[in-house]
C-alpha cells in the first residue's frame, strides 16, 4: 500500500462563485505535492461543461470530476460523477445524495457542521460514503467576518491558519463519533477554496489562495495503486487522515492496531473483532500531543508515540495536535465485540 494526498472539496471557474482557472489549481497542488485534487463545482445551470472539464491526470495532478449540491443547510459532495446527473425530482431529504450517487459517485454529506436533516439520517445514510468533518470555509465563517478580514490582512498565514482550525466545531466530531458506532463511516478534510475574496479590488491579492487552502486541509490515503479507482476504494472505506498541514507535514504519521506479536492487524477506515492482546499503536514525529479515543471518550494522551492495549470494543481514533490545535484527525479503526456492535 502507499500513500497519496489531495484535497476532497475545490471550487473552479465552473462554479458561479469562482474564478479559479484548473491550470491554476493544478499548479498549485504541484507546488504543494499534492497527488490529488477533487473539484466539487456548484452545478447549478450545467453540470455538464462542470464534468467534461477536469478529470485524470494534468501533470502529476489527479484530478476528479465532481459537483456539489445542496442538501438541507449542507451540501452533497458527489466526488468523480458521470454523466448523466439525474434530474431533480422531489424535495425528499435524501434527494441530493440518491441523485449523485445514481451516477455511480463516491458522496460525501459536505458540511456536515450546518445540516439540519440528522433526523432523516437514516433514509440518508445509504447514499452516503463518509461526512465531511472539517471544512475550512465553515471555521473561517465561524468567527465575524469582519474579525476574519482583519485576522487575514494582519496575520501572517501560519498564525491565520491556525486560528481557523482552532474553529473546528467539536458538535460535528461527537456526532462523527455517535454514528461511527452504528456503522463504519468515513471522515474526510474539505479545503473548499474558491478564490473569490479580494482585497483591494481586482488587482489586490487572493486571500486564502488555493496553494494556502490546501495546505490548511488535506487528506492522506492508503491505496494499492495510483488511480482514480483505487483512491475512491481508499476513500469509501475511511483509509487515512485529515491533515492541516499550514505549519508542518503529517506524513509520517501512523496509526495501526497490532497484535501481540506486533503483527498487523487494522489500519484507520477497518473493521476488527475484538480479543485480548489487541494494541492500538500510534506515532507522529512533530505532534506536541497525541490523544486516543473510544466512542469519542478521550482515553490517553501520549507525546509523539504511545502503545495502548484495547481493553474493550469501540471506535478507536487517534487525534495528533500541535501549537494547541488539531493537526491529524485519523479514521478510526472499528473493533467490534463478540455480537457484532
Ligand atoms: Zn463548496
Amino acid at each position: 500500500m502507499q500513500l497519496m494526498r489531495g484535497v476532497l472539496h475545490c471550487h473552479s471557474r465552473w462554479s458561479h462563485d469562482s474564478p479559479g482557472r484548473p491550470e491554476r489549481i493544478v499548479a498549485a497542488a504541484r507546488r504543494v505535492g499534492l497527488d490529488f485534487v477533487a473539484l466539487t463545482d456548484h452545478a447549478r445551470h450545467r453540470p455538464g461543461l462542470v464534468l467534461a472539464a477536469a478529470r485524470g491526470w494534468r501533470d502529476g495532478v489527479l484530478l476528479l470530476a465532481g459537483v456539489e449540491l445542496r442538501a438541507a443547510g449542507a451540501s452533497a459532495l458527489g466526488i468523480d460523477v458521470n454523466l448523466p446527473l439525474p434530474p431533480r425530482g422531489g424535495r425528499d431529504r435524501a434527494e441530493p445524495f440518491e441523485r449523485l450517487r445514481a451516477t455511480g459517485a463516491l458522496v460525501l454529506l459536505g458540511h456536515a457542521e450546518s445540516f439540519r436533516a440528522w433526523k432523516d439520517w437514516e433514509t440518508i445514510a445509504p447514499s452516503v460514503d463518509g461526512l465531511e468533518i472539517a471544512n475550512l470555509h465553515a471555521m473561517a465563517l465561524a468567527a465575524p467576518r469582519w474579525r476574519v478580514g482583519l485576522e487575514a490582512l494582519a496575520l501572517p498565514p501560519r498564525a491565520f491558519f491556525r486560528r481557523l482550525v482552532a474553529r473546528l466545531p467539536q458538535r460535528v466530531l461527537d456526532r462523527w463519533d455517535a454514528l461511527g458506532s452504528r456503522r463504519p463511516l468515513p471522515g474526510w478534510g474539505g479545503a473548499d477554496p474558491h478564490e473569490n475574496i479580494r482585497l483591494l479590488g481586482a488587482r489586490g491579492g487572493v486571500v486564502v489562495p488555493y496553494e494556502q487552502a490546501f495546505r490548511a486541509v488535506c487528506n492522506y490515503v492508503w491505496v494499492r495503486e495510483r488511480s482514480a479507482e483505487a483512491l475512491r476504494e481508499g476513500l469509501a472505506h475511511g483509509r487515512g487522515w485529515v491533515a492541516f498541514e499550514f505549519a508542518a507535514s503529517a506524513a509520517d504519521f501512523r496509526c495501526a492496531v497490532l497484535d501481540e506479536t506486533r503483527g498487523f492487524c487494522a489500519g484507520p477506515g477497518e473493521t476488527i473483532r475484538w480479543r485480548a492482546g489487541l494494541v492500538l499503536e500510534a506515532r507522529a514525529p512533530g505532534a506536541d500531543e497525541l490523544r486516543l479515543l473510544c466512542d469519542g471518550t478521550l482515553r490517553v494522551r501520549a507525546r509523539t508515540s504511545v502503545r495502548l492495549p484495547l481493553d474493550r470494543p469501540g471506535v478507536w481514533r487517534v487525534e495528533a495536535w500541535r501549537e494547541g490545535v488539531r493537526w491529524v484527525i485519523a479514521n478510526p479503526v472499528y473493533v467490534r465485540g463478540s455480537s457484532g456492535r
